[in-house]
């Protein structure tokens, strides 16, 4: 068996330390949490802190990273769907799936091509080498307010607000600058190119949770800059190659 704590011992792992400020308040809902009066409650700690689910910031992540491989002109499978993903890539026009058999798209111990997102985020056949924690709210959750925000249901056809749809979501407090303090872990034989490109991505990430066209859940990064090498740039540059 696999544990967590084996893994992120090794000296071999990379770890960057991650700090978003919330500039607006953040609504990261959960179906179901009790002990709340909100419909759409935010997401806790055990120990009643607020937190931004690891899953969701690694999904935004690598959201993030696929446009901007895209941009620099990569070979990139489609996510979330698994058939769509590596190794399968179905529906691929024949020239396009060309793209993807090269050398370095290959890991070992595996025959099949494996894009370099996926060798960074993985997919069905293949373990993520990158490990996202929670982002965990550093404010005790005693100095901070439950603050619910009523919202309607807008019936779209009609344009007009449905009768009996009002919910509540649960936010953090608006304007305070709450921090929510994480890790990202980078696997041993990570590829050259992964550190520049979740910086990158990290850039780009500029709000998260709900209701983000209404204004909430803005934020700003706070890191410890990686040390990336020129040859990482590189790599980045032409796809992963030499
Ligand atoms: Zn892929």
């Amino acid at each position: 068996m696999i544990f967590l704590q084996d893994l992120l011992s090794n000296p071999a792992i990379e770890t960057i330390s991650i700090t978003a400020i919330i500039d607006t308040a953040l609504c990261v809902g959960a179906g179901g949490s009790s002990g709340t009066l909100a419909d759409k409650p935010i997401v806790r700690t055990a120990d009643k802190k607020l937190l931004i689910p690891a899953s969701q910031l690694k999904g935004r992540l690598r959201h993030e990273c696929e446009k901007l491989a895209r941009g620099l002109s990569w070979p990139i499978c489609q996510s979330p769907n698994a058939q769509t993903m590596c190794p399968q890539r179905a529906y691929l026009p024949e020239n396009e799936a060309r793209d993807f058999e090269r050398e370095e798209y290959r890991v070992p111990g595996d025959e099949r091509y494996h894009c370099l997102i996926c060798q960074m985020f993985g997919n069905p056949a293949l373990q993520s080498r990158i490990i996202v924690d929670d982002l965990i709210c550093t404010e005790d959750p005693e100095n901070l307010p439950e603050v619910l925000r009523p919202g309607v249901t807008i019936n779209r056809r009609r344009g007009t607000a449905e009768e009996k749809k009002l919910y509540f979501l649960e936010t953090s407090p608006a304007n305070v600058k709450l921090r929510f303090k994480g890790e990202i872990h980078l696997q041993p034989s990570f590829p050259p190119y992964a550190k520049a490109l979740i910086l990158a991505g990290l850039h780009h990430i500029n709000a998260l949770g709900g209701s983000k066209s209404t204004g909430l859940g803005w934020l700003q990064w706070e890191f410890k800059r990686w040390a990336v090498d020129e040859e990482a740039w590189q790599a980045l540059l032409h796809g992963g190659g030499k």
